[in-house]
């Protein structure tokens, strides 16, 4: 069988880490059985989707490095989901309510009252044609509900009617569909609620898995039903668990700060992102992961975690600090440049360890450049006029700080902390940074003897 999977995000606002979780375990489910990725959004919601929010959903999974294999957008399909309803009401399957809100809200109250399950009790299937006419001829509008196959030939006396999937996450599942509510398809308005074209588009576009966050699981039983009942085959489901903070907080009241731009904008590589949010609530270690096609070989659906995926933004730049400190220069050449470094392979190799992110070479390369206000405390001043003139000549290599520094150590006696950090402090302005070793030959010869005077 081929692997589709899809994403189908809303466009109302911008994806935040937890919703690059499942956008990046269905592009990672994809890659590694050389499936398909379908982007699809879900706009029905005409008021609240937007335009930009759907170029900027493509721009931050291309950052990632999701590049779908196709594009599509449910507001282009109403004319198919009508031709679909208008089929289901034909068969009578989907029928016509009237109830208000409040109306329901009342009856679920009295049902719970009374100890039953507020389970919706298809008062609207029982309305006659003449009944119907009456209540449109007062302006109400229908809202259309789906009739769950969870009765033998009274649709008023249901029986345990067990529907099952086996989870690829979660494994074994039943639900019993005498147990739920006819679910709403069509509102009152027209307009649908994202059940329904969800499944006619898995449908139409072949998806094998659908694989999303455990909060739709409530859903897929009225939904492997409907599957059914439009004489499909239901795809596979996989229920993976939400990325919350330590605190079990659920991200969308954090998503500002924890956007995908934002995360950006802070420097951070898709790659540390990406570790953190696919391998926070599995078995394995939080690690940064270099490439997604790894990341891919490590993918388990099996093994993701069926407690909620608790992590701590603060674990994401030490993340990221790993995976810059193990670059190489040509992974980060053209970004250096756009940066405004000149510096070569021989700085970037000096300075990485010493960055948290890419940009942070930027300081550093302020650094070699100048202009560098030399810390030398009057204690000092002898040894650092006489580290100038002993000054190695050039070339300089990775061996002239210890050429440099055992001569001072010989002339002087300093040795340790003593001996290097005052000229550390002279020659950079600071009393911390990279190696010497590497760093002085980066710095050069001109620039060191200009801050040693
Ligand atoms: N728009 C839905 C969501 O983002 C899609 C759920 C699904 O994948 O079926 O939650």
């Amino acid at each position: 069988m081929s692997v589709i999977v899809r994403f189908a995000p809303s466009p109302t606002g911008y994806l935040h880490i937890g919703n690059a979780r499942p956008a990046l375990i269905n592009w990672l489910f994809a890659l590694k059985h050389g499936g398909e990725f379908v982007l699809r959004y879900d706009d029905t919601d005409r008021e609240r989707s937007r335009a930009e929010y759907a170029e900027a959903i493509a721009e931050d999974l291309g950052w990632l490095g999701i590049h779908p294999h196709r594009v599509e957008r449910q507001s282009e399909r109403i004319s198919v989901y009508d031709a679909a309803a208008e089929k289901l009401k034909a068969q009578g399957l989907i029928y016509p309510c009237y109830e208000m809100p409040d109306e329901l809200e009342r009856r679920r109250r009295r049902a719970r009252a009374l100890g039953r399950p507020p389970v919706y009790d298809r008062a609207g299937l029982r309305l006659t044609d003449e009944e119907r006419g009456k209540l449109e001829a007062q302006g109400r509008k229908p809202h259309w509900r789906f009739l769950l196959p969870n009765f033998s030939d009274d649709p008023f006396t249901t029986e345990r009617t067990e529907v099952h999937w086996d989870d690829l996450c979660r494994g074994p599942q039943t639900v019993d569909l005498a147990s739920l509510s006819d679910p709403v398809l069509i509102r009152a308005d027209g307009s649908y609620l994202y059940t329904f074209p969800s499944i006619l588009d898995d449908i139409d576009m072949g998806v094998s898995h659908v694989i999303r966050g455990e909060d739709h699981i409530a859903n897929t039983g009225v939904q492997i039903a409907i599957f059914r009942a439009l004489g499909a085959e239901p795809p596979k489901f996989a229920h993976h668990n939400l990325l919350t903070t330590a605190d079990g907080e659920g991200l969308s009241k954090r998503s500002g700060a924890l956007s995908l731009r934002a995360l950006r904008e802070d420097g951070l590589e898709p790659m540390a992102v990406a570790s953190l949010a696919v391998l926070t609530g599995t078995s394995h270690a939080i690690e940064p992961v270099t490439t997604l096609r790894e990341l891919a070989d490590m993918l388990d659906l099996a093994g993701i975690s069926r407690s909620s995926a608790k992590f701590d933004p603060a674990d994401l730049k030490p993340l990221n600090a790993k995976l810059v400190h193990g670059m190489d220069h040509a992974v980060v050449a053209d970004r250096l440049r756009e940066l405004g470094i000149e510096g070569d392979a021989a700085f970037w190799e000096a300075v990485r360890e010493n960055c948290e992110t890419v940009g942070d070479a930027l300081g550093w390369w302020k650094v070699v450049t100048g202009p560098v206000e030399p810390q030398v405390g009057d204690e000092d001043r002898d040894f650092i006029a006489l580290a100038r003139v002993n000054l190695p000549q050039e070339p300089w290599s990775e061996e002239t700080w210890s050429e440099w520094t055992k001569l001072l150590k010989e002339k002087t006696g300093r040795k340790g902390r003593g001996l290097f950090m005052p000229l550390r402090k002279a020659v950079t302005g600071l009393d911390h940074g990279p190696d010497m070793k590497r760093f002085l030959p980066v710095i050069g010869r001109r620039n060191t003897l200009a801050r040693l005077s």
